[in-house]
């Protein structure tokens, strides 16, 4: 255990300049001397060195009184210092050093330095390094001169405190209050998450309406899609049937066509071939038609009719002559009758033989256009001919049988008969005239005749092959006729089939491109399945439904609600996480400090107990029949109040302290210091005379308690009596030289014991 070896002083209050060394050892060691010699300032100096920080307390109004001020006539010092030696041989300091000195060292100015083995530290190093062994100044190891009584001019929670600084329940303070202060952040962020949740809720709850809308707007929508969807599926299927059944008619109708076609071009090569045939025929007419033997009969027919018309014509000529003439005879007869003449009987028999003879001649040239064949006409030619001439020995008798008998008479009527007769011999030149055509005429026709009966049976054969040919061609023309008409018929049904092909397809197309359409549609709606049993009309309804819905939500959609709304709840739950987060922070803070109540209470009151049961024993010790105890204000809560000293000192009859006299006060003290001293020994003690109020007895009793504590803690003590003096393991006094305090070593056997 390290202990104090040395004290040296220079400048501190009455010890002057020079540099003043109290060598100290282990054990007790006492300060001796009169008044006013400066003992007490010695225990200011080891104040000071160890870092107390109220001049008051060392007992000066302003720590420059600390200074020394020069006494009577010495220079005062312009700083003070104190070391303490601490023998160190143990390794008890955490310095790897067998000594280790601290000194405080104060200026004028009032500026401290410290130093530990002579570098610069600070003041919490020193009483770091302290105190673990040393109790911190102002502990109770520290008993000032009329300080000894403190213990009960103190407030009760003070004295409490004391307990409280042993029982080290000031790291449950401590932690608790790091416990309070992270409760406090954890509290302030509760608030604030508090706070921003409140704001967050009431965000969502102004969105949460929206955000339905919104909600119920979408699903609509999208309700209208799927609708959209089945109804561009069903269409697609009506789509797709009508286009497989106009597929099938398209086929089959091609099909049809195609036969129709085949049928229709047969029947045009048939036709061509019939008018090939025809024209063959016609050809073949045409050819036999004009062949030489056809001609030539042509000609002769031809030339016969022409002849025969001529022939006719003359004839009519010759017929119209001989009207004349028969006109003539007969003015030429009536004026041969008026001649009376009986020639006029002959003549009128002339006459009627005339008139017979002409009735034969024209039977006969009527008969003639009869004719079958050239003989006949000629036997009749030959007829004509001979009736001719009878004809005109007629005319020449009847002109013969007019005599002179009226010649006067008739001069006139003879000159009128002379030109009647020129007339009618005009006449009958003429008659010949056509007589002589007539004959050529016939012979003409004959001749013609003659060479038409030369072709007459190669013609009837051409003609025949002709009819036959002709009869062919008119089978063919039938047929051809009737292709024809099957022609008629087929075409325009051909075209009418054709017709509806082309409707077909352009249905077709149309309904492929409603098809495009409605997979384009459908790529935008998304394909859905085709549910069974899907109603067009109750759909189109329900979409009309949506629509009118869609469209009375209208502006008061706002779909950013939805966004928002999650965002919000996003961020509430982030906020909320946090703050379950912090309430269990806050709760586990809760419990520990909860905990660390507990276990400082338990802490407390194990200590308290120890040095209670120490307090009683050293009491009992110091006064052998007195008694006294240590009382907690609340024993349920200890911290929640003081500590009582509660002593009942020998001859004493009350145990109010206040009642106590001065002696049996510090007494009583000192036993409280003893027990606190037993509970937890320290190192140092300085106690500047505790026997000052003690009857002898007691002091004896007090000096053997602090030597059997001096076995185990260094002890300084002031006192001016002797039975301290005479328990102390060195002892030095102090007096005075110019004003200055001196200390010497007093020689033990000087003191009495
Ligand atoms: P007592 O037995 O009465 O307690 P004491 O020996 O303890 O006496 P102290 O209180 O230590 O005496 O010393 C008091 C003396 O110290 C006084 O005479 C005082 O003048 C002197 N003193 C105090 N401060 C200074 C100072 N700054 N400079 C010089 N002397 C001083
Ligand atoms: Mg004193």
């Amino acid at each position: 255990m390290p202990y104090i070896s040395k004290i040296e002083l220079r400048g501190f209050k009455s010890f002057g300049n020079t540099k003043v060394t109290i060598p100290l050892s282990k054990g007790l060691t006492a300060i001796v001397g009169p008044n006013g010699m400066g003992k007490s300032n010695i225990i200011d100096a080891l104040c000071f060195v160890l870092g107390w920080m109220s001049a008051k307390t060392m007992r000066a109004e302003r720590f420059s009184d600390l200074l020394f001020n020069g006494g009577n006539g010495s220079r005062p010092a312009s700083f003070a210092e104190v070391s303490l030696h601490f023998d160190n041989s143990d390794g008890g300091l955490p310095i790897n050093s067998k000594e280790v000195v601290i000194t405080r060292q104060l200026h004028r100015d009032g500026k401290c330095t410290y130093r530990i083995n002579k570098r610069r530290a600070t003041r919490e190093e020193i009483i770091d390094l302290l105190a673990a062994k040393m109790t911190c100044p102002g502990g109770y190891n520290f008993v000032l001169q009329g300080e000894v009584n403190r213990f009960f001019s103190m407030d009760p929670v003070e004295r409490r405190k004391i307990i409280d600084d042993l029982a080290g329940v000031a790291e449950y303070d401590e932690k608790k209050q790091k416990s309070l202060n992270e409760l406090q952040k954890v509290e302030a962020n509760l608030a604030n998450v508090g706070a921003v949740l409140a704001e967050i809720s009431s965000q969502m709850e102004n969105l949460r309406e929206q955000m339905e809308t919104a909600i119920h707007y979408k699903q609509l929508k999208r309700e209208r899609e799927q609708i959209r969807g089945i109804l561009l599926q069903i269409r697609k299927e009506k789509c797709l049937g009508k286009i497989e059944q106009l597929k099938t008619k398209i086929a089959s109708l091609t099909e049809e066509i195609e036969k129709q076609r085949n049928r229709y071009k047969k029947i045009l090569e048939e036709k061509e071939k019939l008018n090939a045939k025809i024209e063959e025929i016609s050809r073949s007419v045409d050819e036999k038609r004009s062949s030489d033997v056809l001609v030539v009969a042509e000609r002769a027919r031809a030339e016969i009719n022409t002849l025969s018309d001529i022939l006719k014509r003359t004839e009519e000529r010759k017929s119209a002559l001989d009207q004349e003439i028969e006109s003539l005879s007969l003015q030429i007869k009536r004026l041969c009758d008026s001649k009376k003449t009986a020639a006029e009987e002959t003549l009128e028999s002339l006459l009627t033989k005339f008139d017979n003879t002409r009735s034969k001649f024209l039977d006969l040239y009527h008969s003639l256009n009869r004719c079958e064949s050239l003989a006949s006409a000629k036997a009749l030619l030959k007829q004509i001919h001979e009736t001719l001439n009878e004809l005109s020995k007629i005319v020449e008798r009847i002109s013969a049988s007019i005599g002179p008998q009226k010649i006067k008479q008739m001069e006139l009527q003879q000159v009128n008969e002379d030109k009647l007769r020129g007339e009618l011999a005009g006449l009958q030149r003429t008659r010949d005239e056509l007589n002589k055509q007539v004959l050529e005429l016939s012979r003409k026709i004959q001749e013609a005749q003659a060479k038409l009966k030369g072709a007459d049976s190669q013609e009837k054969e051409i003609k025949s092959s002709i009819e036959t040919l002709v009869a062919q061609r008119s089978s063919l023309r039938e047929k051809l006729e009737s292709l024809g008409k099957r022609e008629r018929e087929l075409e325009p049904k051909i075209r009418a089939m054709e017709g509806d092909l082309q409707r077909f397809q352009i249905q077709q197309d149309a309904l492929a491109n409603e098809l495009r359409e409605i997979n384009n549609e459908l790529k935008n709606v998304g394909e859905s399945s085709l549910p069974e049993n899907a109603d067009p009309e109750a759909l189109e309804k329900r979409a009309q439904e949506i629509e009118a819905e869609l469209a009375s939500l209208g502006e008061r959609v706002n779909l950013r609600a939805i966004q928002d709304f999650r965002e919000s709840e996003r961020r509430y739950n982030e906020e909320k996480a946090k703050h379950d987060k912090l309430m269990a922070e806050k709760q586990s803070l809760l419990n520990f400090m909860a905990e660390i109540d507990e276990k400082k209470k338990q802490v407390f009151m194990k200590t308290f107990n120890e040095i209670s049961k120490h307090f009683t024993q050293i009491f009992r010790e110091l006064s052998p029949n007195g008694d006294a105890m240590l009382k907690l204000e609340n024993e349920q809560s200890p911290f929640d109040g003081g500590l009582e000293i509660i002593a009942r000192p020998e001859g004493s009859g009350t145990s109010y302290i206040g009642s106590l006299s001065g002696g049996q006060m510090a007494l009583t003290a000192l036993a409280f210091i003893f027990a606190l001293q037993r509970y937890r020994p320290t190192t140092f003690y300085v106690l500047d005379e505790i026997d000052a109020h003690l009857d002898p007895k007691n002091r004896t009793r007090v000096a053997e308690m602090l030597r059997q504590f001096s076995r185990e803690s260094q002890i300084v003590v002031v006192t001016l009596h002797d039975a301290v003096m005479s328990v102390a393991d060195r002892l030095f006094g102090v007096t005075k030289e110019n004003g200055i305090s001196r200390i010497y070593a007093v020689e033990l056997s000087n003191v009495e014991g």
